[in-house]
């Protein structure tokens, strides 16, 4: 999860950047070319409030579903930072694992920015600490650690569509699901207010389409959560909205998110600036249900 969205600014693009503009359009055009199949028009969000509505405004109302809406058995978690996996499908894993599901992990971040000023624990011990967290966290869950994958770029500046070093990164998504060949992946939400879940949706989405794939793709809330931070989002009509009955595993969830004591205001101490999971949100993570979401196609 790792730090307050409003601050991860850095991989925005230069307004005039011709060669961003090109990769935003080649972008689009693999969104909508039939030939992949996967993915139609997206929703963006939008200013106008007539036709965009809240994704979480009402989740309780949401349908309750069983693993039975996961029906394909090698299943990749994207996390964008080392801790969301366990916080928005911690209850999924641990589910899928008892069942026998093949379940891999892939960290797309390194975790450095969540105290970025903490003279104990400068970046690569930091780093080193949160890879630690998330295997253990992990392994409480049911995943080995020869299951889980560091992309390890930095954080905060996960590159997005129009960065310059985009399809650097996509190449190592695109190596990465050629090596594992999920058929279903759990992806931040597309629209999450925090740019590097938003980078990070959209990574293993342009691999995903480039390697002609066409694995169920399942999306999961973190910071819609904050309602501070919530956006209105157009289109939700195509966006079907479910949840994950947890109750059987989310003793075991609990207990892998109490591993995470960097993020949980237990360890660093000299960075009052650092981040800190507020016990607000966790009630979001530990209740008996995970929401998720799915493009209707
Ligand atoms: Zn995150």
């Amino acid at each position: 999860m790792k730090d307050s969205p409003a601050s991860s600014s850095t991989d925005e693009p230069p307004d005039d950047d011709s060669h961003s503009e090109r990769l935003r359009q080649r972008f689009n055009q693999m969104r909508l070319s039939p030939q992949f199949g996967v993915i139609h028009q997206l929703p963006i969000p939008k200013s106008h409030a007539d036709d965009a509505g809240l994704l979480l405004s009402s989740p309780e109302t949401l349908p309750l579903r069983d693993l039975s809406a996961i029906d394909r058995q090698r299943v990749v978690i994207v996390a964008p930072h080392p801790d969301d996996e366990t916080l928005g499908c911690g209850g999924a894993i641990a589910l899928l694992c008892d069942k026998g599901y093949r379940v891999k992990v892939l960290v797309i971040s390194d975790g450095t920015g969540s105290h970025p000023n903490s003279q104990k624990y400068p970046a690569p011990l930091l780093q080193s600490i949160r890879s630690q967290e998330t295997i253990a966290a992990l392994g409480i869950l049911g995943v080995e650690p020869n299951a889980i994958s560091f992309l390890q770029l930095k954080d905060g500046a996960v590159p997005t569509i129009t960065s310059p070093t985009f399809h650097q990164a996509k190449a190592l998504c695109r190596n990465y699901l050629q090596a594992t060949l999920p058929d279903t992946i759990f992806l931040p939400w597309r629209c999450d207010p925090h740019a590097d879940h938003r980078a990070s949706w959209q990574l293993i989405q342009a691999a995903v389409l480039s390697l002609g794939i066409t694995p169920q793709i399942i999306e999961y809330p973190i910071w819609d959560w904050d309602t501070r931070q919530q956006k209105a989002v157009s289109n939700l009509s195509r966006i079907n909205g479910w949840r994950l009955d947890i109750q059987s595993v989310l003793a075991q969830k609990i207990q892998a998110i109490a591993v995470y004591r960097s993020q949980l205001g237990q360890l660093i101490d000299d960075d009052p600036d650092g981040f800190c999971l507020s016990a607000e949100m966790l009630t979001n993570f530990t209740r008996p249900w995970e929401v998720y979401f799915e493009e209707v196609i």
